[in-house]
């Protein structure tokens, strides 16, 4: 291990070894703040900035590391690699910009039952008119694109052996599914991480994880109980749970 690690364990930290064993390490030491949940235009309806942006962002910002989980694919990874080789340029240190280092990432909607995964398969109908409560749609409940059913999972790759489980978590979970609407089921994915075990970093995902979704329904043990199902899935300190601001929830749930 090149550099001490406190005991406390933190996205950071883990993303230092990241850079340690596969990207290569900014001018800047880990430690700074480095966002490694940030969906490109590749994430429909869940992102609006293009990959070269994010990174500009990152490099204006001086964030030395910047990851792009987008929604089921990896469609962003090549412009974003492409977009942090430009930081790290004679004209972008001229300009006063810092290097960035892009992680690619993914995040998963993973059915959270048998029912949620047999509705899944069923898939979505495509040009479905929505319209009021017995329109033809796949999900309960769902009216229009949202977020995608199942607890989000969100994986990032820590070298080549890593973005080749991703790629292939992709393409499985594209070709379970119907078009436009990937499954990923749970087993599956469980299977693939145990495969891929310290080429990848986990984390809990947004308020549509499983933890935060346990978190949201008041059960803090079954929060815990998911957290560390999913970090056993991961060698020590390379699961970590993702903290949001969530304000209003916390101001209506009276479990602050
Ligand atoms: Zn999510």
């Amino acid at each position: 291990m090149a550099h001490r690690r406190g005991h406390v364990k933190s996205s950071t930290q883990s993303l230092g070894r990241i850079e340690q064993t596969f990207y290569s390490v900014g001018s800047k030491m880990p430690g700074e703040y480095c966002e490694l949940h940030a969906h490109s235009n590749f994430s429909f309806l869940d992102g609006a900035s293009h990959p070269e942006e994010l990174i500009g962002r990152a490099a204006v910002l001086g964030m030395p590391s910047l990851a792009v989980t987008d929604h089921a694919g990896l469609y962003a990874a090549v412009r974003l690699w492409k977009a942090a080789a430009q930081t790290r340029t004679t004209a972008a240190r001229d300009a006063g910009l810092s290097p960035v280092s892009a992680i690619v990432g993914l995040e998963l909607a993973i059915p959270a039952d048998e029912r949620s995964l047999r509705l899944a398969r069923r898939g979505r109908k495509l040009n479905d008119p929505l319209r009021g409560g017995k329109a033809s749609r796949g999900w309960p409940g769902e009216f229009h694109a949202g977020p995608m059913p199942g607890d989000h999972l969100v994986l990032l790759a820590r070298n080549g052996t890593g973005y080749a489980t991703l790629s292939r978590l992709a393409s499985r979970g594209h070709l379970a599914g119907e078009k436009q609407f990937p499954v990923f089921e749970r087993a599956l994915v469980e299977a693939a991480l145990d495969e891929a075990r310290g080429h990848l970093v986990g984390l809990s995902g947004c308020r549509s994880g499983e933890v935060p979704r346990q978190l949201l329904a008041g059960d803090a043990e079954a929060a815990l109980a998911a957290a560390g199902a999913w970090a056993g899935h991961f060698p020590d300190g390379d699961f970590a749970v993702e903290l949001s601001q969530l304000r209003h929830w916390l101001n209506t749930s009276g479990l602050e």
